[in-house]
């Protein structure tokens, strides 16, 4: 404890030290010009700083310091009003965390039987003039502390976005915010900085860029991502949002029959809207029933036909990979060593056995179909046939389509470069006639599904 305390380096410290020390390891990397990559030292940095966070004491903080933490509202307005608080630019700690990150941090950590106040506090700080972008030596501004998880805060995120913070400041391994929420999977946080003007093409020291590296995360994060980016273009893909397409309720969702590929709630909603079937004559209301939600949806419903489907020969051996498409992508990109890859924490991938036990007659479902991935000599053995791998996602139904079984195998490897995520996989409609016929449907790709 003595040797750490003297490896302090003075010249970080403003105000109170608040328990956070600077070692001379931490401030050789951090004196570095630039953004911190990997290779120098970033990844140690990222430890020693993660140790020394622990160590922050609120006994150890101004006075003003610990009300923020602990989201002390009357305490905050009572100092500031009384000329008691600090210039509200200023920093505490040898960190220089700002009081709307100690805010935030408080959130984070503080829990008491005591009602807290930290989302009024943060709004109250920021209108009196604390700067909602100010960075810390890590260069941590409030928003990426409040969108670490996995305590991260989004009611705090979005007081910070509205008073105008931006989600596109790097810290000092040039990370962009959006990379935090990424970690943890969380998909509403991503979707907030999406539509805060995250940037998904700032890369980070080691040339990643949130674009470059989302697959990592898994399809939830990719689905997700995608789907924000089309929301800014005007876009729209199939299926693109899990909602009524008529009343947007989201739950007990059912296809229409016709065209698999739009959803609704009830028969009510695939009616035209507005209009109940007692008001209307026998004559339109075999009409409407044939039709529903109709003058919309027509141009849009495509039922399955000869020409927009393929019919292919599903096998069912051992040829079902367990490797994820996020894990062939990371081999794909190099980063399957990646340094990265412990604080990069995907979700637990998926070990349930494959199996092909449900061949109900004329099932319909969304299906994910994957190119093989071949990845250099030697080829790897879990998929080296070059086999394209297809699976819904309860994965209750799991196939590979082979090209030597399959004349439409060229067709639907050409649909899927072309308008598929990253040119790898799509998402498709499709009904599994029988056991030996699986229709897809290929004149649609769908959008992203989360599986
Ligand atoms: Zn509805
Ligand atoms: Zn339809």
């Amino acid at each position: 404890m003595t040797a750490k305390r003297l490896a302090v380096t003075e010249n970080w410290r403003t105000g109170s030290g608040g328990g956070l020390v600077v070692t001379k390891q931490m401030h050789d990397i951090l004196d570095q010009p630039g953004f911190i990559s990997t290779r120098m030292g970033g990844e140690r940095l990222r430890g020693m700083f993660q140790d020394q966070s622990n160590e922050l004491d609120l006994e150890k903080l101004s006075l003003f310091a610990q009300v923020c933490m602990c989201g002390n509202l009357e305490r905050v307005k009572a100092m500031i009003q009384s000329g008691d608080a600090p210039d509200l630019v200023g920093t505490e700690t040898s960190f220089k965390l700002g009081f709307a990150s100690l805010t935030v941090l408080g959130a984070q950590r503080i829990r008491s039987t005591v009602a807290l106040e930290h989302p009024e506090t943060l709004r109250f700080l920021l209108e009196r003039g604390a700067p909602p972008d100010m960075l810390d030596i890590a260069g941590l501004t409030s928003l990426h502390h409040a969108c670490t998880p996995p305590q991260s805060q989004p009611v705090l995120a979005r007081i910070l976005l509205k008073a105008g913070a931006s989600p596109n400041i790097q810290n000092r391994y040039g990370e962009v915010v959006i990379f935090f929420p990424f970690q943890g999977g969380n998909v509403p946080l991503i979707e907030m900085l999406m539509d805060y003007g995250a940037d998904l093409d700032i890369r980070d020291a080691n040339g990643d860029s949130p674009r470059s590296l989302c697959h990592v995360y898994g399809p939830e994060v990719v689905a997700a991502v995608k789907r924000c980016e089309r929301k800014r273009t005007g876009e729209q893909a199939p299926l693109e949002d899990k909602k009524c397409e008529n009343c947007q309720k989201k739950s007990d969702l059912k296809q229409c029959a016709r065209c698999h590929t739009t959803r609704y709630c009830s028969s009510e909603c695939q009616r035209e809207p507005g209009m109940s079937l007692a008001s209307i004559s026998n004559i339109l209301t075999s009409f409407l029933l044939s039709g529903a939600h109709w003058k919309t949806h027509k141009p849009q419903c495509h039922p399955f036909s000869t020409s927009n489907t393929v019919t292919v020969k599903p096998r069912y051996e051992n040829h079902f990979t367990t490797l994820s498409f996020s894990d062939l992508t990371r081999e794909k990109f190099g980063l399957a060593n990646d340094p990265n890859a412990g604080r990069r924490k995907r979700p637990t991938q998926q070990t349930t056995t494959p199996n092909t036990a449900s061949h109900e007659p004329n099932k319909s479902m969304i299906i994910k179909v994957q190119l093989p991935l071949m990845l250099g000599a030697p080829v790897s053995p879990s998929n080296g046939s070059g086999d394209m791998l297809v699976y819904n996602k309860k994965k209750d139904f799991t196939c590979s389509i082979q090209k030597a079984d399959n004349p439409h195998y060229d067709e639907i490897a050409r649909v899927i470069r072309a308008k598929g995520v990253n040119g790898l996989k799509a998402y498709f409609a499709a009904e599994l006639k029988n056991k030996y016929e699986l229709v897809i449907k290929i004149s649609e790709v769908l959008a992203e599904q989360p599986f």
